[in-house]
C-alpha cells in the first residue's frame, strides 16, 4: 500500500494511477524520492549564522564544505606568514614604520576575512537548500 500525494487516498501497489483522482503514482513516487533525498541535505540556515558569526569557519563544516573550511582557516595562516616575512622585511629596511598601521591593517584584513566568510555562508546554505549544490 501507498499514498496518493495528491488526495492521500490509500492505493494499492499493483495501480499506477490513483482510483480517487487519477493522478499518476509513478511519477508520485519519484516526486517523494527526490524530495526526500533533499530533505537530508536541508541545512538551517540560522546554525549556519550563528556558527560563522561566534565560531567562523566552523560553520563550513557544519554545511559539509570540508574543503571551504579548511580553506578558511589556511587563509589565515597564510595571512600571518605573509605578515611575519613582511614585518620582518619592515623592521630591517624601514625603522619609521608606524607599528599601529600593522595592527590596524592586520584587524582589518581579519574582519574582511570574517565578514566574506559570514556572507559566503548565508549564500552557501541557500545554494545547499535550493539543490544547487549537490554532494
Ligand atoms: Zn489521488
Amino acid at each position: 500500500m501507498h499514498r496518493c500525494l495528491r488526495c492521500s487516498t490509500q492505493c494499492d501497489d499493483n495501480v499506477r494511477y490513483c482510483p480517487n483522482c487519477g493522478s499518476n503514482l509513478a511519477i508520485d513516487d519519484m516526486k517523494s524520492t527526490v524530495q526526500r533525498q533533499y530533505r537530508t541535505k536541508i541545512k538551517r540556515l540560522e546554525i549556519a549564522l550563528l556558527l560563522s558569526i561566534f565560531l567562523p569557519g566552523i560553520s563550513y563544516f557544519y554545511l559539509e564544505l570540508w574543503y571551504r573550511g579548511v580553506l578558511f582557516y589556511l587563509s589565515y595562516v597564510i595571512f600571518f606568514l605573509v605578515l611575519g616575512l613582511k614585518s620582518g622585511l619592515y623592521q630591517s629596511y624601514a625603522h619609521n614604520v608606524n607599528s599601529t598601521h600593522i595592527a590596524m591593517l592586520i584587524i582589518a584584513i581579519y574582519f574582511l576575512i570574517y565578514v566574506f566568510q559570514v556572507i559566503d555562508v548565508i549564500k552557501r546554505t541557500n545554494m545547499i537548500n535550493e539543490g544547487k549544490i549537490i554532494f
